[in-house]
């Protein structure tokens, strides 16, 4: 048996990024992983600038509340002021360039109308007081998203900010999904007597996406050799990947395994962990392609949802994310405090469904069986336990959150 780390090791190794990338536009980044670092050409802010409205104006006029100041000149968001004259004040607002000449702005609310245009300023400011300084965001020529990042909201308005409209993003990974099983039965058909629903498919459909890969669902291989042969020929030819669910079971009477060994090669690793022991590993070659290195990576996933589910997420996450080339493809876990005790140790290490409480610690879900599904709804993320360990109400847990996850 393989440990957890030795497994991931041995699939990292084998995850070559893809290389080609294309420019994409701000609308069509999110998900997608940033082939190349992106450098500021420009400096934010601009300008040093209000961050509020207000009135700007020099300290020293102000040694003492209830000063009174004329209203030199109005400065709105999108215009530039003239050198702001000693003894003055200039109207001003949030965004709004600060003229040369004013070190400070006073909030409107600390200041009062007087006659004649000018201002009753009841605040004694300091120097820089709501003044953002150009360049306190972002400096010209600096690395603001390194290569490798995966774009999410955050990413796109900060790439926005510096004004570029388009970014280098590699390709996307195209998976074939595969399902075999004659158990399985495709919902929205009628459920035939020993027959199941197929949920693998579809809950391993939206992973994939998630993660910004092209899905081709392949469906169904009919149970007969030559039928999964020619499906894995197929997928072969326009995919990175190829991903199957169930039937790699040690022993189990399956065509999966036999069909990857005749077109390419497989190995079948045990690894010590629960939810999830059997993964299959290995390639399938291209057509034409007999006798030489290219060939489309081939992984087998158990056919128990649960295991399917979480063999996805330590497995197969970090092999996508590396070979879509991201900068950082091991999870954060978190250190939290269990409501919930685990008294029958296992002889695997286990990664157990759980929630997060209102009050901060962890539950777990109390069926931890392979096959309930809704377990995984109804959780928060996994519960990494080492083999042969217990906790008690009020030990910290290994907590690995789907939303660090996903
Ligand atoms: P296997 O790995 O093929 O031995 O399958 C293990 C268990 O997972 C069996 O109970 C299968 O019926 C179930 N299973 C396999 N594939 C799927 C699937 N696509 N959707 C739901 N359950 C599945
Ligand atoms: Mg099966």
């Amino acid at each position: 048996m393989l440990s957890y780390e030795q497994a991931l090791e041995h699939l990292l190794a084998a995850a070559t990024p893809v290389t080609e990338a294309r420019r994409l536009p701000l609308a069509a980044l999110r998900g997608r992983f940033l082939a190349e670092a992106l450098v500021s050409n420009v400096t934010v802010p601009p300008l040093d600038n209000s961050a509020m409205d207000g009135y700007a104006l020099r300290c020293a006029d102000v040694p003492e509340p209830g000063v009174v100041l004329p209203v030199s000149q109005r400065i709105p968001a999108g215009s530039v002021g003239t050198p702001l004259m000693p003894g003055t004040a200039a109207r001003i607002f949030t965004g709004a360039p600060v003229p040369p000449g004013a070190d400070a702005v006073v909030m409107q609310e600390l200041c009062e109308h007087a006659p004649d245009g000018k201002v009753i300023v009841n605040q004694v400011p300091t120097p820089g007081q709501n003044i953002r300084r150009a360049g306190e965001d972002i400096a010209a020529g600096s690395v603001i998203l390194p290569a490798g990042t995966r774009l999410g909201p955050a990413e796109i308005g900060l790439a926005a900010s510096v004004g570029a409209a388009e970014l280098p993003v590699r390709r996307r990974l195209r998976v074939a999904l595969l399902s075999t099983g004659d158990e399985l039965t495709e919902p929205g058909q009628p459920l035939p007597a020993g027959g199941i629903y197929n949920s693998n498919r579809h809950f391993l459909r939206a992973l994939f996406e998630t993660f910004g890969c092209a899905v081709t669902d392949a469906g169904h291989v009919p149970d007969t050799l030559e039928a999964t042969r020619a499906a894995l020929r197929e997928a072969a030819a326009a995919h990175d990947l190829i991903v199957t669910s169930g039937g790699v079971s040690v022993g189990e009477e399956d065509h999966v395994k036999p069909a990857v060994e005749a077109e390419g090669a497989l190995s079948l690793w045990k690894i010590a962990i629960k939810p999830g022991k059997p993964l299959a590993f290995g390639h399938v070659r291209k057509v034409g392609a007999e006798g030489t290195a290219e060939s489309t990576a081939f992984i087998g996933l158990p056919g128990n949802p649960v295991s399917c589910f979480v063999t996805f997420l330590l497995f197969l996450r970090p092999y996508l994310l590396k070979r879509m080339g991201a900068a950082v493809v091991v999870p954060v876990a978190r250190e939290l405090v269990s409501a919930s005790a685990w008294t029958k140790p296992e002889d695997r290490r286990s990664f157990l469904r759980a929630r997060i409480a209102a009050d901060g610690r962890v539950e777990l879900y109390p069926n931890q069986s392979s096959g309930v599904l809704t377990s995984c709804v109804w959780a928060d993320g996994l519960v990494d336990t080492p083999a042969q360990q217990t906790f008690a109400p009020g030990d910290t847990v290994r907590f690995l959150a789907f939303s660090d996850l996903l």
